[in-house]
Parts: structure tokens; sequence; C-alpha cells
């Protein structure tokens, strides 16, 4: 039996590390349901540092900051799995209610330890992450299969966005790919046929209640995220319930309290892999915020608070844009330009949200178009008009 504690209610402080545009949409759900935000981040000038009752600029592990914030904040949360886990068991040890705590985001920031953690789940769920080994020295590479050619290269730690990443056709260029990431600890990956890409958001509260949403179907440009659609279209019957209870026994296995991702690829021959996790809110699950009941901001709010979690209904088909910085650029470097915005908002079912960064960058995530619809197609007709005015 899990011990009820009371709920943290509003007009309560919620801590958040790291200010990016996750903890941004954080702030703004948590502020629409009263309650007041301190966020901490290293830079002075975060998204979600502007908007937040309270800004702490700090290294993520320096103990004044910690303790300050935990002196303000009966809960904290993360937006960022480099958070590291260190920050977390402080801010535990100094008696705030920390969700999810350093273990889940332990697993989710290293790909060693994850493949790990992942491998060992299949035999739970049947579904296992695409065959990989571990280099951590020279010595690693001699010893390598060779049917894990091509392969992707990954560094263990830090790697976003297909960032960190070589893909490696033949183990002879594998010494140079090896150096060219710095010798770091890596995994090298199969590289496997993708049918089509999804991810799953789960979210478990502390009293074990476990809710998911539906899958959602995403397209990545260059490794970045490009659309995100639900309900997915390719899914067959039958994979989407497989991915969700795999997904809730994920969460309850880790005693993860919060909102967690997983990515799962489905293979030209049907089969299904995980291929990662994510120990937060998630870019592929910002479509909850206009066509779900409940978006995936609010349920960290609710996780952490120790609130009964919220409805996860889709409410109408939805494809998700997201606007890169390089939509700033119009074919010049050195120019910027402002989007069509008036362009956008003239659609009257599509959702925009701009993140408050001031230097768009090429590659850089800067806001997001909720396209919605009667029907899925509408949806994506919706979606494709809106990218294409962008363009
Ligand atoms: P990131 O942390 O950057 O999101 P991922 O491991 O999710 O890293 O890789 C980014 C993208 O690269 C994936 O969404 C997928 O499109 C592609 N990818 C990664 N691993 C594989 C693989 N083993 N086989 C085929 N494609 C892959
Ligand atoms: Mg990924």
């Amino acid at each position: 039996m899990v011990k009820r504690l009371e709920p943290i209610l509003p007009g309560s402080y919620l801590g958040i590390l790291g200010g990016g545009q996750l903890g941004r949409m954080f702030t703004q759900a948590a502020q629409a349901m009263g309650y007041k935000v301190c966020v901490l981040d290293p830079s002075a000038d975060s998204p979600a540092g502007s908007i937040a009752e309270q800004f702490i600029q700090a290294d993520y592990i320096d103990s004044a900051a910690l303790k300050k914030m935990a002196n303000l904040c009966k809960s904290v949360s993360t937006e960022f799995e480099n958070v590291p886990a260190q920050a977390l068991d402080e801010l535990e040890a100094l008696g705030v209610f920390v969700a999810p705590r350093s273990n889940g985001v332990s697993i989710a920031q290293d790909r060693v330890a994850e493949k790990k953690f992942l491998a060992t789940w299949k035999e739970e769920t049947n579904i296992g992450p695409a065959p990989y080994c571990v280099i951590e020295h020279d010595a690693d590479i001699a010893l390598i299969a060779a049917d894990l050619f091509p392969g992707i290269l990954k560094t263990a730690r830090m790697g976003y966005d297909g960032k960190g990443q070589i893909t490696v056709h033949e183990s002879s260029a594998l010494v140079a790919a090896w150096a060219e990431l710095g010798k770091v600890p890596c995994v090298l990956e199969k590289r496997m046929e993708l049918d089509f890409e999804v991810s799953v958001l789960v979210v478990r509260g502390y009293d074990d209640e476990v809710v998911a949403y539906p899958v959602s179907q995403n397209i990545h440009r260059d490794g970045i995220l490009f659309t995100s659609t639900v309900p997915a279209p390719s899914l067959k019957s039958g994979q989407e319930k497989k991915m969700i209870e795999a997904a809730k026994a994920l969460i309850r296995k880790i005693d993860y309290v919060g909102v967690l991702c997983v990515e799962f690829f489905v293979l030209k021959n049907g089969d299904v892999v995980v291929n990662e996790i994510a120990p937060r809110p998630h870019n592929s699950g910002h479509y909850t915020m206009n066509a779900c009941v409940t978006s995936q901001f609010e349920q960290q709010v609710r996780s952490m608070a120790r609130l009964p979690l919220g409805d996860t209904r889709l409410l109408a088909p939805v494809s998700m844009l997201n606007l890169l910085g390089d939509l700033w650029f119009d074919g010049a470097i050195d120019k910027v330009i402002e989007p069509a915005w008036n362009k956008v908002l003239a659609h009257p079912d599509t959702k925009l949200h701009l993140y408050g960064k001031s230097d768009p960058r090429m590659g850089r995530k800067m806001g997001h178009i909720n396209c919605l619809g009667e029907s899925l197609n509408q949806a994506r007709q919706n979606c494709a008009a809106v990218a294409a005015e962008l363009g």
C-alpha cells in the first residue's frame, strides 16, 4: 500500500531544473493552475526563467542555489535529462518531493545504461532495443560482430536531435568515427530498416496511478523532429495497445513518478524496437497542448504536486509542426526575417506556440504549431498547408 501524501495545492511554489522551452511550457501550465514557479538554469536569459516568479541563475550542482530552491519549493521536477543526478539527490535530501527521482533520470541520460536496461526489459514485454555493443576502449572495436554494420555510433551522453551520432558503414571506418566523437564512451547500434517512428507518453503518479496518451507518429528531418501526428496513421491494429502496455510496464519498472516518453521504431518487417526514453515531457507530446483534455505539462504539474492525473483523451486529430530557426533565414544566413505568422494565424484550426527565444539559429527549436482537423486527413492537410506557407 502506498502511503497517501497530501497534495501540493495552488498558491505553492513548484520548482523546475532547466529553463528551456519545456520548462517554459511547464511554467505556463503551472501558472494557469495557480501555482508559482521557480526556475533554476545556468544561463542568464532562458525561455522559462524570463516568465517564472522566481529565477535562480546557477549551475545545477551549486549547493547554495539548490538550498534556495528547496526553501521555496515543496516539489521539484526537471525539463532537462542531463541535469546531474546529484542535484536531484541533494534536493531530496533537503526534504523536497522530487519527481522524477535521480534513478530514472540517470538511466535515460546514459545510452549505455539505457540500452542495458531496455535489453533486460525485453523478456517482459517482447520489445527490445536494436542490436548494439558498447565502445569504451580501443580494444572493444576489434571484438565487434560484423552484423552490426551498417551501424550508428552514438555518444553515451549528451546527444540530442541526432547530435553526437555518426553512421558507420563498415568496421574499418569505426576507428576514425570513434576518434571524431572524441573517444568518449559510445554505443554502436545496428542501423535498422525503419518503416516509421512513433512515441508513447506515459505518466505515473506517486500513488502508482499510470496513464498513457495515444501513440504519436513522428517524422524526423536531419535527426530533428519535424512533425508528430495523432492518431498515428501507419499503426496497425494491435500495435498501439502493445506499445502502450510496454510503456506502462516500463514506467512502473523504473518506479518513475512524472512524465516519460518512450520512442519506438516500427521496422519494415513489422517488428517493433524500443529506441530511447526521455525522463520529461517530450517534443512529440506537444500535440497534447491543444488536442487532449490534459496537456503533458499539466500532467507534469499534477504528478509532482501529487494530484490525481488528468484525462489523456484525444479530442481531435492533430499534426504538430516544429518551427526551427531555419525559417528565420530566407536563403541568406546573414539576413534574419520574420516568418509569415499572419498566414499561419489566418487558419482558424491551427495553434501557434513560440518559445520567446530572441536569437534564431539553424536547427534551433523556436516554436511549434498544432494543426487540428475534424478528420486525420484534414489535420494532415492543414499541417502541410501551413508548412508550405512558411516555406
Ligand atoms: P536523439 O537523442 O538525438 O533523439 P536517437 O537515438 O533518437 O537520438 O536518434 C535520432 C534519430 O536517428 C531517430 O529518431 C531515427 O530517425 C534515427 N536512428 C537512430 N537510431 C537508429 C537506428 N538504430 N536505426 C535507424 N535509424 C536510427
Ligand atoms: Mg530520439
